[in-house]
């Protein structure tokens, strides 16, 4: 028996050798394996003096790695040392056995590193499934806990430094985020966005050859002082965003010229005659959805339900059933986009109708394709801004429509065949006829 044991110690305990194995129970569940420390004596965590007074001692029950998919639990007698410094404050001591146990552990070191490796790659829930699967009962609070106590991972230094603000509490308190540009992986937060704060940081971490960061002032004061011989570039995403913030005021400023310019090319539709008073005739699709929600609401109403009642019986919002509850006929809830207003996508509509999935999938992105790849009307109706929208209706559509990030698109160039109508209006302007005027010179008209 005594043989067995040892070969236990050994394939076991390896990495502690001064664990003896005394015995091993087996209950089904659960293996339960008795050990205790062969050491003589400890030393004290306080002062460090070896005590080999034993005041008392006690069992542990830390649970180890599974074996062959059943739990192990050791069974552990520590003893309890007096402190024989008199000046130590500590008047006694538990041994702890190096690598295998800590203070308060409910379980071994191995035991623990285990469990934190399970929950870095799953979190806390999923973590605390598979820990349970494999024999490693553990809640999943235990497992977030594991993670959050393994110590801070040393970053390397970065060689590129991507420089961007983050906010704390939108429109009010911004900090500072630091990323590693070729690894893409966030280095440090700095808790505001102030240059001394960066020049502090850059300065504690020398060596970086380049700081990639957007316009803003007090990130430039911040690399120049902090790394003054690095290279500062603009990164990709901001330079597009300024570039779109230009064209919108640029196009902004010249809204008189375009409406004059496409004035006499685009035939205002006049709105359809309203019969019986309603702008939207029986037949049209959301109008007549509108008009079956709205009975369905009032005869559910009607029938004694309460608006919660109903919210929930139709799954809408409470405001929803509220709007539909005001309104005593289905026609005064066709306001905003209800009004027969034209729009840029009013001649490509039958086109998109015939196509839309009847299931109502998502398709946005593929029937922007189509279109793109069909004939398409003369370019005055279909992708400038033909004076009955607001300016801003020009980027804010293209991105609600636009598929590619900005990332995408920085590799690529539009066919010239998309360029050539936005060019049409900056032609037709009479403020571009005068010689070296900056559009930042631009007269504000009206
Ligand atoms: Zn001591
Ligand atoms: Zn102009």
């Amino acid at each position: 028996m005594r043989e067995v044991l040892l070969r236990l110690e050994e394939l076991l305990f390896l990495a502690a050798p001064e664990i003896r194995v005394v015995s091993v129970q087996d209950d089904r569940e659960v293996i339960q394996v008795g050990v205790r420390c062969r050491t003589a004596g400890a030393r004290c965590p306080g002062c460090g003096s070896w005590s080999g007074r034993v005041h008392g001692s006690y069992l542990r029950f830390p649970a180890d790695l599974p074996v062959a998919g059943r739990r192990v639990v050791l069974r552990l007698r520590v003893r309890r040392f007096t402190c024989e410094d008199v000046s130590c404050g500590r008047r006694t001591f538990v041994e702890q056995v190096a690598g295998l146990t800590r203070r308060y552990s409910q379980r071994t070191e191995r035991m623990r590193s285990v469990l934190a490796e399970v929950g870095l790659a799953l979190a806390g829930r999923a973590g605390a499934r598979l820990a349970d699967v494999l024999g490693a009962r553990a809640s999943r609070n235990t497992v977030l806990r594991l993670v959050d106590a393994l110590p801070e991972p040393q970053p390397r230094i970065p060689r590129v430094v991507g420089v961007d603000e983050y906010a704390m509490r939108k429109g009010r308190v911004y900090g500072t985020v630091l990323v590693d540009v070729e690894t893409r992986r966030p280095v440090d937060l700095l808790p505001d966005r102030e240059a001394g704060t960066l020049a502090a940081w850059l300065t504690e971490h020398p060596g970086i050859e380049v700081v990639c960061r957007d316009r803003a002032p007090f990130f430039a004061e911040g690399a120049n002082i902090g790394a003054p011989t690095a290279v500062q570039v603009a990164d990709r995403f901001h330079l597009w965003r300024n570039l779109g913030e230009a064209a919108e005021r640029c196009v902004s400023r010249h809204r008189p010229c375009l409406r004059a310019t496409f004035a006499d090319s685009v035939p205002e539709k006049a709105p359809a005659p309203a019969e019986s008073g309603s702008p939207w005739p029986t037949g049209h699709r959301f109008a007549d959805r509108t008009r079956a929600k709205h009975a369905t609401v009032h005869a559910l109403l009607a029938a004694g339900h309460s608006r919660r009642s109903v919210q929930r019986q139709l799954g809408m919002t409470y405001r929803t059933v509220q709007r539909m509850a005001d309104a005593a006929r289905p026609e005064d809830l066709f306001q905003g986009q209800w009004q027969n207003r034209r729009t840029k996508l009013d001649d490509f509509k039958p086109y998109l109708h015939e196509r839309l999935d009847p299931l109502g999938r998502d398709q946005g992105a593929w029937l922007y394709r189509r279109l793109w790849s069909r004939p398409r009307p003369p370019p005055a109706v279909s992708h400038i801004p033909d004076g009955t929208g607001s300016p801003s209706t020009v980027p804010t559509h293209g991105r609600r429509m636009d598929p590619d990030s900005p990332r995408h698109t920085a590799g690529e160039r539009a066919p010239e065949a998309e360029i050539r109508p936005l060019r049409l209006p900056r032609t037709g302007c009479p403020h571009r006829a005068r010689p070296r005027v900056r559009e930042d010179a631009h007269p504000t008209p009206g």
